[in-house]
């Protein structure tokens, strides 16, 4: 039993941790984002905080400005978005993140978010990632779709090198030859990096998949591999989503995964993040 413990021990990376009001990534304990791919209406967003966080959600996620690959598709609210973000967030009161999709937006979506989020498609912007490194605000930075760990890494190291340390990292699945899942999530690249610059990393198996029916099975994955959380998407009506939809999970698929992390969770010795 002792010698099992020391296992446990051994194989758990030991991370600095990185405060995100009261939610600590990298702690002993695992840390769960959740909320809608966008934001779409007030009263979209609303619902969905309410039931992310009646399931156990430790933090609240929603597209503000969205990058879209196709321009005639849903862009998100945009600054038509931030007040209604804003009055979610304090709500329910939950720490909440969103992408930053250009410097100009720092200023206005600083006062909105708790962190900043960096998009796969932007993780080579370096002018955005020294302008992040100069602000207050953590910052989840995902990996580029086509981004060597390596280049991830220094990714990093543009923000914290202007001073913010506060980085946690997202896999968030890579382009393969692969066509069948809309990414391939690279579990043993997250963890690498995790091991390397000893920061917190989570999986984004929403993303990571692009179906709903993965979604669970690779959370779990992430969670006995000794990540430090997710990020995940979910709506009210995953069919009606302006994006996303196919990957979101409703909020029994919610639900049914926190309830499936908790025996996952203790097999490792690692509890889920509470909400204060
Ligand atoms: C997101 O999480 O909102 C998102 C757009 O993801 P990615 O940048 O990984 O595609
Ligand atoms: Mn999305």
């Amino acid at each position: 039993m002792l010698k099992f413990h020391h296992m446990q021990r051994l194989a758990q990376v030991s991370v600095r941790p990185v405060q995100v009001g009261p939610v600590t990534f990298g702690g002993a304990a695992f840390v769960v984002i959740a909320g809608p791919c966008a934001i779409e209406s007030a009263g979209q967003f609303s619902r969905i905080a309410a039931a992310v966080k009646a399931a156990g959600a430790a933090m609240l996620r929603g597209g503000i400005y969205k990058l879209r690959t196709d321009p005639h598709s849903f862009e998100g609210l945009g600054e038509a978005g931030l007040a209604k973000a804003r009055a979610v967030r304090d709500e329910v009161g939950m720490p909440f993140v969103a992408e930053v999709t250009d410097p100009r937006q720092i200023p206005v979506l600083g006062e909105v978010v708790d962190m900043f989020q960096v998009g796969t498609r932007n993780m080579f912007n370096y002018s955005l990632l020294k302008e992040l490194g100069r602000t207050d605000k953590p910052v989840l930075l995902k990996r580029g779709f086509a981004a060597r760990l390596e280049e991830w890494a220094l990714a990093a190291e543009h923000v914290m090198k202007e001073g913010n340390s506060r980085v946690v990292l997202c896999e968030r699945g890579i382009r393969t030859f692969e066509t069948a899942t809309r990414n391939t999530p690279d579990l043993a690249g997250a963890l690498w990096i995790q091991k390397r610059l000893r920061l917190p990393v989570l999986l984004d198996p929403s993303h990571g998949t692009g179906r709903r029916e993965l979604v669970i099975p690779l959370a779990l994955a992430a969670a006995a591999a000794g990540l430090d959380g997710l990020l995940v998407e979910v709506h009210a009506e995953p069919a009606r989503a302006l994006s996303d939809g196919a990957q979101s999970l409703d909020f029994a698929g919610f639900a049914a995964l926190m309830a499936r992390l908790r025996p996952v969770l203790a097999a490792v010795s690692r509890p889920l993040h509470a909400r204060r």
